[in-house]
């Protein structure tokens, strides 16, 4: 905490933040409400309209990753406006509309390892947007609520063509894919395919036919070609079909890999791939990758994990996604049927992401 921070209680009615947490493992959600960490100088809280929800939301409800620190409010697809804000913050106002991911500090020192090189996503005292403590010791809390308070870098303006329901999943799951497509200056003719039409993967389609590479959508669900082809695939390969999945041997340059399921065949994904092909890993499936390492080595295979965005790639997911017209498919539910929302992902039935709302 900045030695100018001010104690300011939060600009909600009764000063406390009130919201839906997770207070044990896998448990339903419930109201609760805490006292926000003091509004430091950099900080702004958020009137939140709109919460996606996002599967790591439900990794962490669940401590698939680990042990949580509960109570937690997660969500980290937020979209808000501005109600109050530190005194050193001058590029945003009250009243803006704003968006926040998946991350609400970074140093961005110039001494910093991985600031100083654009690296923020992995700045050691990072703080990502719910179940992580700040450096003053107070736990960060997310977007299932009325609610938030963020650095004010990590809240991003929305462009105005946006509609701000369909740009909360941009937050997290648009800036997830979008992030390595920049990262591999994807560009048009590239073949890339993509695996697990969801959440991450509906969004990827998009973007890299945006782009302007040629786009394989990878499913197990007959029922999505249709809509796959929709949203920007020119092929649709099912994968329970072995004659398309044989057909699709070395066919693509780039693979994005959304699927958190168990049971993925990765030699199968792997031979989708060209010499040289880079297959980029954007689920965090709690589970081990099994693999022959030959089937990397004799043709020259890559695979690379990609967390999120950070500032600048945050920043330019919104802004291509507004001019080139990619735009995630919601379906939206008011906030206090979060737990009902929650049932929509576990179930895989949700098209493509839900979005929770607070009353306006
Ligand atoms: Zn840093
Ligand atoms: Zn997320």
């Amino acid at each position: 905490m900045s030695p100018a921070a001010v104690s300011s209680p939060s600009s909600t009615s009764t000063g406390k933040i009130h919201g839906f947490a997770a207070k044990g493992k896998g448990q339903a959600l419930e109201p609760w409400e805490y006292t926000p960490r003091p509004l430091g100088p950099h900080d702004i809280e958020i009137k939140i309209d709109h919460c996606g929800i996002c599967g790591s939301d439900i990794h962490t409800i669940d401590s698939g990753w680990g042990p949580t620190s509960y109570p937690v409010i997660v969500g980290h697809e937020i979209i808000g406006r501005i109600v109050s804000k530190g005194d050193a913050v001058t590029d945003k106002q009250i009243g803006d509309l704003v968006g926040v991911g998946a991350q609400a500090f970074a140093c961005h020192q110039s001494d910093c390892p991985n600031c100083s090189r654009g690296h923020d996503v992995h700045c050691p005292r990072s703080v990502f947007t719910y179940n992580q403590r700040y450096e003053d010791g107070e736990l960060s809390q997310g977007g299932y609520a009325e609610a938030v308070r963020v650095d004010s870098t990590y809240a991003f303006k929305v462009p105005a063509s946006l509609d701000p329901r369909e740009a909360a999943p941009l937050m997290c799951a648009g800036t997830t894919v979008f992030t390595p497509l920049l990262h591999y200056k994807i560009k048009a003719g590239d073949r890339v395919g993509v695996v697990g039409i969801g959440g991450l993967g509906h969004l990827a389609l998009q973007f890299a036919r945006a782009l302007g590479s040629k786009v394989t959508a990878f499913t197990s669900s007959e029922a999505k070609r249709a809509e796959c082809q929709k949203l920007g695939a020119q092929h649709v390969v099912n994968i329970n079909d072995p004659e398309q999945v044989k057909a699709a041997a070395s066919s693509l340059d780039y693979l994005v890999v959304t699927n958190n399921s168990k049971n993925v065949d990765w030699n199968s994904l792997i031979s989708y791939m060209d010499v040289y092909g880079q297959i980029i890993l954007l689920a965090i499936p709690e589970t081990e990758l099994v693999l022959k390492p030959s089937s990397l080595l004799h043709r020259n295979i890559g695979i690379s994990g990609s967390l999120i965005g950070g500032v600048q790639e945050v920043q330019q997911t919104l802004e291509f996604a507004a001019k080139h017209n990619v735009r995630p498919l919601i379906e939206e539910m008011p906030m206090h049927k979060v737990n009902e929302g929650i049932e929509r992902v576990r179930s895989g039935k949700v098209r493509y992401r839900v979005v929770l709302s607070n009353p306006q």
